[in-house]
């Protein structure tokens, strides 16, 4: 039953923003960087148009002045004349010759001049007086017919007395005494004098300064008209003057089809006006510079902030990923470790248990929360925890792993064995911090298994090598030992024995009687190397065999002699033997200089025992005291109770 585990508030992984949140966030800030670059802009915008439209106005101003004071020198100068002339003609010359000063003093005029009540120049500035009429000028025209002292202001038009370009004509009426007209005093200005001063403002390309009649009558227009044009039904006189002599205000341009801003005012003192008009992109050519440097570094920072901000919500996603994998391992890990059979703890540096899993429950009937803080070592058995902490103190890397099986308490106090794989749980570069994770198994019924596995494998190899009847050990670990020790050993000798007319005693007492004499004899052989370095063996049927390393031969006969006689002295009756009782017969050989091998031995106290037999048994010989020559012919001459072949058989 899979454990579900609470979310851990406290653990190191906690939620981040979404890439949705970032990218909202983003687009939020880009809207309100856009929704203030904007604002600024449209203000600017206003302040531009604002400060535009108030030089405008100032300038208008100015130009109106100018215009007033342009009119006003020559109205000045023809009132004058006006008044000399209502009472008598002057004298010709002398007149001539003040008009020409007049017109050397203003420099806005080009000439001045007066014509009779017919039409006919009579004064002039020029050195000679024109000849032509100008009856038919509308200015003469007006003056005849309206009895009007003030100044009159005439449309452009073309000089009949030289090519020059279009001027203005400024005039006045001259009544006599009797207050019959007199003629008119007709002054020139010339366009080119507005213009001249005009062109020294910089308006741009699409804009332009006009000079204009009240009547609407357009006099001046500089850059463009060399024509009259009459403007009496625009907006400026159809509506704005009527409203107030100054202004400004935003039009298309009749002319040209430009959106402008105009400024106008009226003269003070004479029927015109100045209007003064400049493009309203000429009027934003600077905020449009501002704005698109603006708009630039806006661009630029928006990008950058966007750029961020993806880098952000990609390395955002890319964690929250991280974290959903950490999460989902952790689940699984953790679903792991309280499920398997093995617990899985974590210790840190202080011996302490940091982390325990669920598993310790149902395989040690220990509760986590109990053993959490609490030191590993208080439900180690007592004579482990020296190997426990051997065990830690092994390991030197983080591939490390140490194994130690011990044994540990159970809840309920019995105890287990365990088998614990230690590991580095950190770098051991920092012994403070070091933290050991700790893989438990209980093992206690493999070690259970294995300890009777281990005994039944020692009572196996003790069983191949010990002979069932005697419990001696049997032949085949015999020729083990006796090869080893020949071979480390200077001195070591072989004593064989065989107990004397044992058929017989079978005969005589039957087969199990023989078995038991044959486990009395043996016991009597083994005690005498019991305990010391020698061995005593079954050789085979009623035979055995002692090896006695480091004895010498003499040392050997004395052991092979008191064996004898202990068998001799157990008193077992054996009514086949002549003697009444088992006996037995031994053959001793010691390694010496020509003795070739272990088995050579063998050999040697096999004929030594051949010829203890043939003496006559129940007795010891040793290999060196045999006359081997008179042996070999005994030999071959024994008469069959005793067979040298029955003996090498063995
Ligand atoms: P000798 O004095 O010349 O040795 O005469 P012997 O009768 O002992 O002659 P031999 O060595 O030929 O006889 C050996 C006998 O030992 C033959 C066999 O029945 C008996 N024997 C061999 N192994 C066992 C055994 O395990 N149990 C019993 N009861 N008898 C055995
Ligand atoms: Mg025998
Ligand atoms: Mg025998």
């Amino acid at each position: 039953m899979p454990h579900r585990n609470p979310p851990d508030p406290g653990g190191p992984l906690r939620r981040v923003p979404s890439t949705a949140v970032v990218i909202t966030f983003a687009l939020v800030m880009t809207a309100c960087v856009l929704g203030v670059m904007a604002w600024k802009a449209l203000d600017a915008k206003k302040a531009a148009l604002a400060s535009g439209s108030s030089e405008i106005q100032n300038l208008a101003h100015s130009l109106a002045e100018h215009a007033s004071h342009t009119l006003q020198a020559v109205d000045i100068a023809m009132a004058g004349m006006v008044d000399l002339l209502k009472y008598r003609d002057p004298e010709p010359d002398r007149f001539n010759k003040y008009l020409a000063e007049t017109a050397k003093t203003l420099p806005q005029l080009r000439g001045i001049g007066v014509a009779d009540a017919k039409g006919n120049w009579g004064y002039s500035s020029f050195p000679q007086n024109p000849r032509h009429n100008v009856s038919d000028r509308s200015y003469f025209a007006y003056h005849r017919d309206t009895p009007d002292n003030t100044l009159r202001i005439s449309e452009l038009m073309q000089s009949r007395i030289d090519d020059r370009s279009s001027m203005i004509v400024l005039s006045k009426r001259i009544t006599k005494l009797d207050g019959s007209f007199g003629g008119v005093v007709a002054a020139a200005i010339d366009k080119d004098y507005f213009d001249g001063f005009y062109r020294t403002f910089q308006l741009g390309p699409d804009g332009g300064i006009s000079l204009i009649r009240n009547d609407g009558t357009l006099l001046i227009r500089w850059p463009l008209s060399d024509k009259s044009t009459d403007l009496s039904r625009t907006d400026l006189f159809s509506r704005h003057l009527k409203l107030s002599s100054v202004g400004c205000y935003k039009i298309v341009s009749p002319f040209d089809g430009i959106a402008k801003y105009f400024g106008y005012e009226e003269t003070p003192h004479y029927p015109a006006i100045v209007t003064v008009a400049v493009s309203e992109d000429w009027m934003l050519a600077d905020w449009r510079k501002t704005l698109r440097t603006d708009v630039i570094v806006g661009s630029v920072l928006l990008c950058m902030i966007l750029l961020l901000a993806a880098l952000l919500a990609l390395q955002f996603r890319f964690r929250s990923k991280t974290e959903r994998v950490l999460r989902e391992r952790e689940a699984h890990y953790r679903l792991l470790a309280n499920n398997i059979a093995d617990i899985i703890i974590l210790i840190d540096a202080r011996s302490l248990l940091r982390y325990v899993s669920r598993s310790a429950e149902p395989v040690l009937g220990l509760r986590p929360k109990d053993l959490l803080g609490k030191s590993c070592f208080d439900l180690v058995h007592p004579g482990d925890r020296e190997s426990v902490k051997s065990a830690t103190a092994r390991l030197n890397g983080v591939d490390c792993v140490s194994t130690v099986i011990f044994r540990h308490y159970r809840g309920d106090g019995t105890l287990a064995w365990v088998e614990s794989k230690f590991k580095l749980a950190s770098e051991p570069s920092a012994p403070a911090r070091t933290e050991f994770l700790c893989v438990i198994r209980d093992v206690t019924e493999r070690k259970r298994m294995e300890d009777e596995l281990t005994q039944l494998n020692r009572r196996l190899t003790q069983l191949a090598a010990t002979d069932g009847l005697t419990s001696l050990t049997n032949r085949r670990t015999f020729d083990g030992f006796l090869r080893r020790e020949y071979e480390f050993c200077e001195e070591i000798a072989v004593l064989l024995f065989d107990i004397d007319n044992f058929k017989g005693y079978n005969d005589t007492y039957g087969h199990q009687a023989g078995d038991r004499c044959l486990q009395a004899v043996a016991k009597a052989i083994g005690d005498a190397t019991a305990n010391t370095s020698g061995l005593s063996a079954r050789y085979g049927g009623e035979e055995f065999a002692v090896v006695l390393p480091n004895t010498t031969e003499d040392a050997a006969l004395k052991v092979a002699e008191s064996i004898r006689l202990t068998v001799r002295a157990l008193g077992i009756p054996n009514t086949a033997s002549s003697r009444g009782y088992i006996t037995i017969s031994a053959g001793v050989a010691a390694k010496n200089r020509s003795t070739l091998d272990e088995a050579a031995l063998v050999g040697e106290a096999d004929t030594a025992l051949y010829e203890a037999k043939r003496l006559g048994r129940n007795r010891s010989i040793v290999y060196s005291s045999l006359d081997l020559q008179y042996v070999e012919s005994a030999s071959i001459q024994h008469d069959g109770e005793l067979a040298p072949g029955e003996q090498t058989q063995q």
